[in-house]
């Protein structure tokens, strides 16, 4: 594997490989690699020749109170997971080759970033959509992998990617989840013991919420309510946020219409640490 931290450099390799005819994948991460990157890496060997993995713990997605110093690191690790998931280029750049001093130009994309998570890290979605744009010129990928964890996520690329014209096949891998059903995060590991034994109520409470739709609930309300009584019963536990929106323009959906694909979603508090989960469903 080659690691490749100037950003010159991986343009270089990238064109040179789109010269020789190659398919290059690309899946963006911030690193501190589990098994939720690596399932993206093995879906993203699938669909290319060559496989870029990107490190990069972008300032930009970090509000001024988030864990932007304190966010998990560990280079020599994540260079052995990435490796072993089949990852050909470890992309590593650099913060200041990746906004210079004057540094002035943001992706921003409207209406779906005004909700949900959005909402409560009103500059998040900014930050992700620019280091998203510039590691699509920096690597040139053919397609780039994004995980369902991040659902917002993904609806925000997509739309940025449809509405620049970045020639970019997008893929999506579903949530990869520890034994107990915690959707596995980075950010895990700052829970305490306690509240990680807690933090099992997230994926418990979406599932419920699955079992009442197919059991004919459609209020969303009654949705919400049944899974905010699940979470708040754990004592650690804080809501930020649950939702049940369109799966596609993030917009709330007070009931759920027949042949609805709806996204239920939250965002919860265990301690300092703010986990979110979700499932889609379709009605
Ligand atoms: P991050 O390093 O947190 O920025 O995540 C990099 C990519 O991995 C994003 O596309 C995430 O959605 C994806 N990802 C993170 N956790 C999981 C998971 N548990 N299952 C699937 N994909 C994940």
């Amino acid at each position: 594997m080659n690691i490749i931290s100037g950003i010159r450099e991986m343009q270089s390799a990238a064109e040179e490989l789109r010269r020789s005819g190659k398919r290059i994948s690309l899946v963006p991460t911030m690193g501190f690699l589990h098994e939720g990157h690596l399932s993206l890496i093995r879906i993203a060997r699938k669909h290319s020749d060559v496989v870029v993995t990107s490190i990069f713990v972008n300032p930009t997605q970090f509000g001024p109170n988030e864990d932007f110093a304190k966010y998990p690191r560990d280079m020599k690790r994540d260079t052995a997971l990435a490796v072993s998931a089949g990852t050909d280029i470890l992309f590593t750049p650099g913060a200041a080759e990746m906004y210079p001093d004057g540094y002035a130009t943001y992706a921003t994309v409207e209406r779906i970033t005004e909700v949900l998570e959005g909402k409560v890290r009103p500059t998040h979605f900014r930050g992700v959509a620019t280091v998203v744009a510039k590691l699509f010129h920096c690597a040139m990928p053919h397609v780039a992998v994004f995980g369902q964890k991040d659902a917002q996520q993904v609806a925000v690329i997509r739309r940025m990617t449809l509405d620049l014209n970045f020639p970019v096949e997008i893929l999506v891998g579903p949530i990869v989840r520890e034994q107990d059903g915690l959707a596995m995060s980075s950010r895990n590991v700052y829970l305490s013991a306690e509240e990680r034994r807690q933090s099992t109520v997230l994926h418990r409470s979406l599932l419920r919420a699955g079992e009442m739709i197919r059991a004919g609930e459609r209020r969303s309300s009654a949705l919400v309510s049944a899974m905010s009584e699940m979470i708040t019963a754990q004592p650690a536990a804080k809501v930020d946020y649950i939702s049940v929106a369109d799966a596609e323009t993030l917009q709330e959906l007070p009931v759920l219409p027949p042949g609805a694909k709806a996204l239920l979603s939250l965002a919860v508090r265990f301690g300092a640490t703010r986990l979110i989960d979700n499932t889609l469903v379709t009605v």
